[in-house]
């Protein structure tokens, strides 16, 4: 068929709606732009319903002014600061402030950088700690050969990538029962002269709890006073950085305690910017090694560059500068605030179902996890309960607490900005029916089918 008869078909008639689509080879024609575009977007439509996911942290949602600036910027690249001198400037204009929000002593004498999201951030942070303790034992002339970060092992995955991809022994301490969380207790048994900083967790991925930065910090002083081992500190708040300072302002977890060297955070997270923007600050110039800091000419004019990432889209940094401008720190706190209180409701509804028992309450950020309430005999599991929450379009995982409380199963809700009161008293409506539904037909459940996914 020639082009010129086919661009007059009418929609689902033409070529490539009407007939299959080449998936697995690059086909030898083009097609109408109206097709390819059909095409593509009717296959992201089988996407959930982003709204419903209450597995994520990140953004799906912001204002028509925001998307608006997004159509405008969708073809700056951050890293030409010579063509787009202006987005470089609100990069720093953001910086700044998140210095002074976390607390820096001296926020114009903070160095950081803009990532794609905490992730990277997070490897620049620990990449940091790495060369400082390298340039540290060089100066000395001890071994450099055997680095280690201490952290909880309910790090998220980017530290265990870290320590995969940059050679650091990672080494993790158990979370229990009586430690929910890495508060410092027993810390002395994984530091040694080998250690290049400790992981504080702002928000842990697992329940949402927030590591006590202050008491982890007040260990490592001890320990300091006992061995003269100087153990830095780099907070992952990726979720936590953009709630604590709103929600919980007394909390000192920042710059404020001098171990602090490096925070990180993402911006696409509780920062309200849509996927990918992520933030790391240094306590001081000193706290990054200027070993790592690469000049790079070929853009015109002289760029310092920290990064994993060389281009990289502009526009989410826009977004985060517009969400800094329009919110300032009482919308920010109006919105966590909201937020927050829906999860609190949420996790109190569900404390009240006869199943559950909460594992925490939506304290810190608005995340909480629950399990099923011990003793009982239960004949279906979190996941089967994930499983039929998923028919309904909700998005709420099930999966195993790390090392050593791995035997324990919980769930867990994410709350962001736009899960209303009234789609909480849905959900809670839907978590009810399939509790009742799986109660009645428990036997029916094929147990070991369920696992079978998740392990
Ligand atoms: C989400 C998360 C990360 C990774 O952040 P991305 O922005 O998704 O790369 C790292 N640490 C913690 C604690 C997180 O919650």
């Amino acid at each position: 068929m020639d082009t010129d008869s086919f661009d007059i078909n009418p929609l689902f008639a033409r070529p490539c709606e009407a007939t299959p689509v080449p998936r697995t080879k690059l086909a030898a024609e083009p097609m109408l732009p109206e097709t390819a575009y059909q095409i593509v977007h009717d296959e992201a439509m089988l996407d959930g319903n982003a709204r419903l996911n209450l597995a994520t942290f990140v953004t799906t949602w912001m204002d028509d002014h925001a998307n608006r600036l997004y159509a405008e910027a969708f073809d700056k690249n951050i890293i030409d600061k010579d063509e787009y001198p202006q987005t470089a400037a609100i990069e720093t204009y953001c910086l700044r402030m998140l210095a002074e929000l976390w607390h820096a002593p001296h926020p114009a004498q903070t160095l950081g950088c803009s990532t794609t999201g905490s992730s990277e951030a997070c490897m620049l942070g620990g990449l940091a700690l790495k060369r400082r303790w390298q340039e540290a034992r060089k100066k000395k002339g001890t071994s450099i050969d055997k680095p280690n970060l201490v952290m909880s092992a309910a790090v998220q995955v980017c530290w265990e990538k870290f320590c995969n991809y940059f050679d650091v022994e990672p080494r993790y301490v158990p979370i229990s029962a009586e430690h929910k969380v890495l508060d410092g207790h027993g810390l002395d048994d994984y530091i040694d002269e080998n250690t290049i900083g400790v992981v504080a967790i702002m928000g842990v991925t697992y329940t949402g709890m927030y590591e006590p930065v202050a008491q982890i910090a007040a260990a490592l002083d001890i320990l300091q006073d006992r061995t003269g081992l100087d153990v830095p500190i780099h907070v992952d708040g990726a979720s936590g950085a953009m709630v604590a300072p709103f929600l919980q302002p007394e909390l000192a977890w920042d710059f404020r305690i001098e171990r602090v060297q490096s925070i990180n955070t993402s911006g696409h997270k509780y920062g309200l910017v849509y996927p990918g923007v992520g933030w790391v600050i240094w306590r001081t110039a000193a706290a990054l090694p200027q070993s790592l800091v690469f000049d790079v000419s070929y853009l015109g004019g002289d760029m310092p560059t920290f990064a994993l990432n060389f281009s990289r889209p502009g526009a989410p940094i826009l977004l985060q500068y517009y969400n800094f401008l329009r919110f300032g720190k009482r919308g920010y706190k109006a919105i966590q605030t909201a937020t927050a209180e829906v999860a609190r409701y949420l996790a109190r509804g569900i404390a009240a179902m006869e199943p559950f028992t909460l594992w925490n309450a939506a304290e810190d950020i608005p995340v909480f996890a629950w399990q099923l309430t011990t003793g009982a005999d239960h004949l279906w599991t979190l996941y089967d309960l994930s499983d039929r929450l998923r028919m309904q379009g909700w998005q709420i995982p099930a999966y195993p607490l790390p090392t050593d409380l791995q035997d324990i199963t919980v769930q867990r809700i994410v709350v962001r900005s736009g899960l209303s009161y009234d789609l909480a008293d849905r959900l809670l409506d839907d978590i009810k029916k399939q509790v009742v539904w799986l109660s009645r037909n428990a036997s029916a459940v094929e147990q070991p089918s369920t696992q079978r996914f998740h392990h």
